[in-house]
């Protein structure tokens, strides 16, 4: 789960991470009246889960309260990244004498968090990495040890940084890591963390993304969630305990278990297609479930087959069968007509000869092996299977 600028700001601040003082404005009102609380100038920041805000001009610099105002008003249901603005962050403006970029990912092959910096900040960390790969510092943390000292040192060196903001840096770079490590975060990151004309170290920008699986154990993140913000379908999965991951294929994938939708998803490849989702429903799903997922899978324009691949051990293929039929039943008469793709099944274990009879009554077309359903799902999205 992404959380906005201004809250990753509060939750840094709790850590002694030096942020600017500001406060969030959902109206060009309220960000005049908090210009003025703050003393001018001020920065207007566009709060949206996306990237790149400042070339999408939703950071801007105002003089006074009176442009802050007017800032606001333009900033105020902009598009950025195909998401519409609905809160501007007010801030005290800075004055940067340089850029940096400080951040933590967790690096799954070293099985550890990384610390990573570069004296050039203020743009992405993708960019940086393509431009001047020599420029990253990066420092594995060990877990049971932590951050330590010359861990911080070695790298404020490698980034350019002098003696007198070695302290300064000392404490925003642990309390990052404290605060990535308490919010089970997978990405914390500062860009730009500047030095200002007086010198002072101050983190401009503020990005977490927290792991979904740990938020159960954090309330107070848990409710920081921007539903409005999530993508509709990535929503509905999460509300039906669905694992789905949205991809740019054509082939659509229900499949039990995640490995056996890795599996799948491969096998598409291999036979020229490329999968649209993953999609895990899970063991044991009944009727209902397939159903929701199915809704979701054809919620995507891009789908132009469905593959479904189930392995019935405790999950019932008849139930799942029935699941299918009752969804595109309902697909079809129902409030919100879905657009009827071809569909491949291949259901095996349990009940599979209870399913494959349900099936064949509502006209699917079925396969015995993953293999043989792989093929027919993307001949299917190229219309080349005539049902
Ligand atoms: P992003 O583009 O979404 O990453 O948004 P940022 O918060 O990183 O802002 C983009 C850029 O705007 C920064 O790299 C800064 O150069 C600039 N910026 C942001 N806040 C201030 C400020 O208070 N003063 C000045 N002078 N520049 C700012
Ligand atoms: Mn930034």
């Amino acid at each position: 789960m992404k959380i906005h600028e201004y809250q990753a700001k509060r939750i840094f601040e709790r850590y002694g991470i030096p942020i600017p003082k500001g406060q969030v404005a959902t109206t060009p009102g309220e960000a005049w009246r908090i210009a003025k609380e703050l003393g001018e100038p001020v920065a207007v920041k566009a709060q949206v889960l996306a990237g790149g805000r400042g070339k999408a001009g939703g950071v801007r610099i105002a003089r006074d309260a009176d442009e802050a105002e007017q800032l606001a008003k333009s900033i105020l249901g902009m598009e950025i990244g195909g998401l519409s603005v609905k809160r501007v962050l007010v801030d005290e403006a800075v004055d940067i004498a340089r850029e940096i970029y400080l951040g933590l990912v967790i690096d799954r092959g070293a099985r550890r968090v990384v610390m990573m910096a570069s004296g050039e900040g203020g743009i992405e960390i993708e960019e940086i990495a393509r431009r001047w790969p020599e420029k990253i510092i990066t420092q594995p943390i060990d877990p049971f040890i932590g951050l330590r000292d010359y861990q911080i040192r070695a790298t404020a060196k490698g980034i350019g940084l002098s003696a007198e903001h070695l302290s300064a840096f000392s404490t925003t770079a642990q309390g990052l890591y404290n605060a990535f490590v308490d919010s089970d975060a997978s990405l914390a990151e500062i860009n730009p963390l500047v030095v200002t004309a007086d010198n002072k170290l101050i983190a401009l920008d503020a990005k977490m993304v927290l792991d979904d699986n740990a938020l159960f154990r954090h309330r107070y993140l848990a409710d920081m969630r921007d539903v409005d913000e999530e993508n509709p379908a990535e929503r509905a999965a999460r509300v039906e305990g669905l694992s789905y991951v949205k991809l740019d294929g054509e082939v659509g994938c229900m499949v039990n278990g995640a490995g056996l939708a890795m599996a799948t998803m491969d096998m598409t490849r291999l036979y020229g297609g490329s999968p649209a989702n993953f999609l895990d429903i899970g063991g044991g799903a009944r009727a209902e479930k397939v159903k929701a997922a199915l809704r979701i899978i054809l919620s995507d324009p891009n789908v132009k087959s469905v593959l479904f691949n189930i392995f019935g051990g405790i999950t019932r293929c008849d139930e799942v069968a029935r699941g299918i039929v009752e969804a595109l039943r309902e697909l079809e008469t129902g409030s919100q007509p879905m657009p009827t793709v071809p569909m491949v099944a291949r259901l095996v274990g349990t009940n599979e000869a209870e399913a494959r009879q349900i099936l064949a009554e509502a006209n699917l077309i079925t396969a015995t092996t993953l293999a043989e359903a792989a093929e027919k799902a993307v001949k299917a999205a190229r219309g080349e299977l005539v049902v």
